[in-house]
């Protein structure tokens, strides 16, 4: 998951022209940018690297915290 600072970010379109998963628009100003397409990201961390304002994080979910949870829970896990 991306996010984009809309304070920090200056619309420079470095990070729509570089993510090769096609995630930034520019917004209808085109004065900033934001994550359209979030779910095609795939955290290569790239637009990170090369925003020179700052403005994007890159992040990351675990993936097995729901089956985490439920083995916490679960009473026939527990001997
Ligand atoms: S590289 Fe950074 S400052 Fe430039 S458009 Fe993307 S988010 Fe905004
Ligand atoms: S992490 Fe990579 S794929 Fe995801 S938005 Fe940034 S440059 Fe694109």
């Amino acid at each position: 998951m991306i996010r984009v600072d809309p304070h920090k970010c200056d619309g420079c379109g470095i990070c729509v022209y570089d993510c090769g998963a096609d995630v930034f628009r520019f917004t209808n100003k085109k004065d900033k940018v934001f994550p359209f397409g979030n779910k095609y990201c795939v955290n290569c961390f790239l637009c990170e690297l090369v925003c020179p304002e700052d403005a994007i994080e890159v992040v990351l979910r675990p993936k097995k915290k729901k089956a985490a949870a439920t083995a916490e829970t679960d009473p026939s896990t527990n001997s």
